[in-house]
């Protein structure tokens, strides 16, 4: 059983498949403490909502209608039994699924699991402005693919230089796709373009959360 937080069918806010219809699956629980976490109510188990398996999550999956699948959280490959989960939805070549993944875990053995293409992971690095920089899990520079995503959180200059430093040193560009997302509130977009003008920051993608324009920043299940 996986401890739901939330589920619904929006428009994919971020990401390849950024204002297309996903359905979302937010699971409790989360290994990081991150300053800026828009999402704490994923890490309190007192606000798990429903306790779902595997097949009644991929049953709602295929009701709704949507294509794309989003797997959030919270963390969702510290879950307990997140493989049966994944096998379900690897077999399924009708769906795409995206895994939202903080960074922490180290994707590889997944990839060797799951080896179809209709899964992608959406690996966060979180910068100095998160205090949790030192739990990222470096292999994952390292074994990211071509329909992958890099996502760099970044809330501040010096992110904006980390981020930089490593795009170049392991060559993200070449391997998979890579964002610049902006902590909202803590840095202006602006001073992200110049900074890609800068440093001729090419083939790197500023990513504007759409969910956070359409509706109010705190708003949830949507
Ligand atoms: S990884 Fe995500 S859910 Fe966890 S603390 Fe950081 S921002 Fe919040």
């Amino acid at each position: 059983m996986f401890n739901i937080i939330e589920k619904f069918l929006s428009i994919d806010g971020e990401g390849p498949s950024s204002g297309e219809l996903a359905t979302f699956i937010r699971f409790q629980g989360c290994n990081l403490r991150c300053s800026w976490c828009d999402t704490t109510y994923s890490w309190d188990k007192e606000s798990t909502s429903e306790m779902l398996t595997a097949e009644e999550i991929y049953n709602y999956i295929k009701e709704n209608g949507a294509t794309n699948v989003t797997l959030t959280g919270g963390e969702p490959l510290i879950q307990d039994n997140i493989d049966k989960l994944l096998y379900i939805l690897n077999s399924d070549d009708s769906l795409i699924i995206h895994i939202e993944t903080n960074g922490t875990v180290d994707i590889e053995p997944f990839k060797k699991r799951h080896k179809r293409t209709n899964i992608s992971y959406i690996v966060d690095f979180k910068l100095p402005s998160s205090n949790m920089t030192n739990k990222m899990n470096l292999n994952n520079l390292k074994v990211v693919e071509n329909n992958d995503v890099y996502k760099f959180v970044v809330g501040s200059n010096k992110d904006l230089q980390m981020a930089y430093e490593l795009i170049s040193q392991y060559a993200l560009t070449s391997k998979c796709l890579v964002y610049l997302s902006p902590v909202s509130g803590n840095i202006d977009m602006e001073e992200i373009v110049e900074f890609m003008k800068d440093t001729k920051l090419n083939k790197v993608r500023l990513q504007a959360q759409l969910h956070k324009i359409i509706w109010d920043k705190n708003a949830r299940g949507v």
